[in-house]
């Protein structure tokens, strides 16, 4: 291949930074004519940099967007009982993406070995060998410090203690591997694609065995110094409360979660319930079950008070199983913000339910945006 001039790699980051483009739209971004941009990318185009996405047969109206010849990008997320992994050009095309369950309650390096194979094995069926790899985007379901990889010793990192998530990836692949937890990936999907779409900052928070959250400015998650920012579940509402997980007292997850909701229904009413037993008993107006759950919510919504008076979010967002399957929970969260927070604050935030679906494919392909938005990322497609 022929090294490339100065416009050309201009050209490459536009598509690799704005993804797929017209070549009218390039020329306008770029700020060269359109018969500049034409030759450009049919250089490109034979040297294997770029190709034509194929909307119209051999339009010059066809959007083109990164080639092959660029790299791959893989995005590797881990939830409680399964493992997602996505393949996807330079420009955020999806090549291959593949969601397996389990092996659940295996050992994690068991779990790791078991996603690197699968990643091996789309890299064959998308055409393209290990080392077309230019990065990898780790989510893992875990306290981890984003920049050594490891995990330390907790109750709550008991599935991910003893090893180091981002080496085993930078071993096994030889590529730059960037952390992040999966549930701040789930806030960056949502802003993305789901109910933040026009949010530039949104606060996500996911309320199911505990509570975390993701903050997400300008499409970056603000994961804090080492990537441990956003333990919401682990914010002190009552020094004097219930001990938790963590060793402290009064966590909120205490208060708002769904093994908290079934502790404070059994000692209200001397029945174990389960969990969708006790949704069923909200909807019903049964008043234990309504008591608790309205509490729990007014709970998280003084909570995210104090919360929204430190970082102002444009948007929250309530996402998991107490916010998505019990009734009211949302709105109930809403009413106690909008009423406690601060007027500048209060007056201008939206405080709504998760919009999408498909957690799994969603959350992996913003492993890849969260790629696509690293410099050092980017730099390493531009040829020389
Ligand atoms: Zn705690």
């Amino acid at each position: 291949m022929t090294s490339i001039t100065p416009n050309a790699q201009r050209l490459v980051r536009a598509l690799v930074v704005d993804g797929p483009t017209h070549r009218a739209d390039l020329a306008r971004s770029l700020d060269v004519s359109r018969a500049t941009v034409t030759n450009l990318t049919t250089r490109l185009i034979e040297d294997g940099w770029v190709e034509e996405l194929q909307q119209e047969v051999g339009s010059l109206k066809n959007p083109i967007g990164a080639a092959a010849g660029l790299g791959v990008l893989a995005s590797v997320m881990f939830l409680v009982d399964s493992y997602t992994v996505t393949l996807a050009r330079f420009d955020g095309r999806v090549l291959k993406n593949l969601t397996l369950t389990g092996p659940v309650g295996r050992p994690p390096t068991e779990r790791m070995t078991a996603a690197a194979s699968l990643l091996r094995t789309l890299l064959v069926e998308c055409g393209v060998g290990a080392g077309a790899l230019r990065a990898l985007h780790l989510a893992v379901d875990t306290q981890m410090d984003a920049l050594t990889g490891d995990v330390f010793a907790a109750r709550a990192s008991s599935r991910w203690y003893g090893v180091n998530p981002v080496r085993f990836f930078e071993d096994e692949f030889g590529v730059p591997v960037h952390a992040q937890n999966s549930a701040r990936l789930e806030g960056l999907a949502e802003y993305l694609w789901g109910v933040g779409s026009e949010a530039s900052d949104l606060l996500y928070v996911d309320v199911s065995y505990g509570v975390t959250s993701g903050h997400v400015v300008d499409g970056v998650i603000r994961s804090g110094n080492r990537g441990g920012s956003g333990e919401l579940g682990h914010t002190i509402y009552d020094w004097n409360g219930p001990v938790c997980t963590c060793g402290n007292s009064g966590c909120l997850m205490q208060y708002v979660s769904i093994p908290a909701l079934l502790r404070d229904y059994a000692t209200a009413t001397g029945a174990e319930a389960s969990w969708s037993r006790f949704c069923t008993q909200v909807a019903a107006d049964d008043p234990d079950a309504r008591r608790i759950a309205e509490r729990a919510a007014v709970i998280l919504g003084r909570v995210l008070v104090s919360v929204c008076h430190v970082i102002d979010p444009e948007t929250v967002v309530l996402n998991g199983p107490v916010a998505r399957q019990v009734p009211g929970f949302t709105d109930i969260v809403a009413a106690t913000v909008r009423e406690l927070a601060l007027p500048l604050v209060a007056r201008n935030l939206r405080v709504v339910g998760a919009e999408l679906d498909d957690v799994h494919a969603a959350t992996a392909r913003a492993g890849i945006e969260s790629l696509r938005r690293v410099e050092a990322v980017i730099s390493s497609a531009i040829p020389d």
